[in-house]
């Protein structure tokens, strides 16, 4: 099979592993869903790590929803409705709660909305947008937003470099962006099968970053990366007084 030119850094990637379609995260608790017998091949750049599935480009937002963002698709993801927004709310305002009322915050990728929601009802300016469950939704009043959350949505877009621009051109010239994604450093390597549990295509996790690759594709549109965790990573341009805070912790 032929490689592939990473979207992060531009460099060969070449095929990692197949796995099956219906490989899920809910295998991390022991449940396995029923083989498909669809063959979901992913990439590795060899130089930045960036790991990703380059047949779901081709995919439209109808072919998502029907094959994965389904009725089916809290089965592999129970979290996703109530759970992470709570933890997430929770961890906003305990950072920022105190000066809350001097920023406009977006919640990007929101699902349903429920995180904004929860901040809203703790007094926030908050606004939850959805283009890739709602391609036809558009925001009343953009403009530029302070705070930008994006909770699991890097994993789950084909286009990570419109995904960056999109959400830069809503983002203040020294907003800050928090992104949860799940680093695969220590997980997917050169020359080794792909065991890990995040790397699931039933929960649409089709590009997966090392922590190199996320700093590049920062890096590539203007930013800063720093991270918390393997987990929680923010990315920002010129830091804020808002947030000087934030960036002491971190
Ligand atoms: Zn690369």
């Amino acid at each position: 099979m032929n490689s592939v030119p990473c979207p992060v850094c531009g460099s060969p990637c070449a095929p990692l592993d197949v796995v099956d379609f219906n490989k899920s995260c809910a295998e991390s608790w022991g449940t396995h869903l029923p083989l498909t017998g669809i063959p979901v091949y992913y990439y590795l750049c060899d130089k930045c790590g960036y790991c990703h599935a380059p047949q779901f480009r081709d995919w439209r937002p109808e072919d998502y929803r029907e094959r994965i963002y389904n009725e089916r698709y809290i089965e592999v993801d129970p979290d996703y409705v109530e759970k992470r927004p709570a933890i997430a709310a929770s961890g906003l305002i305990q950072t920022f709660g105190n000066v809350s009322s001097s920023i406009r915050h977006l919640d990007y990728g929101s699902g349903s909305g429920v995180l904004s929601r929860m901040l809203r009802e703790a007094g926030w300016d908050s606004t939850a947008y959805d283009p890739y469950a709602n391609p036809d939704s558009a925001l009343d009043n953009p403009g530029r937003f302070d705070l930008i959350t994006a909770y699991e949505i890097f994993e789950h877009v084909a286009d990570v470099n419109h995904l960056m621009a999109d959400i830069s051109g809503l983002l203040a010239e020294d907003g800050v962006l928090i992104l949860s994604t799940l680093l695969s450093d220590g997980f997917i390597a050169p020359r080794q099968r792909i065991t890990w549990w995040y790397a699931s295509p039933r929960n649409g996790h089709i590009s997966l970053f090392s922590k190199q690759s996320l700093a590049t594709l920062a890096g590539r549109h203007g930013y800063h990366l720093g991270g918390f965790s393997p987990a929680l990573h923010v990315m920002w341009r010129t830091v804020p007084p808002w947030a000087s805070h934030f960036f002491k912790i971190g």
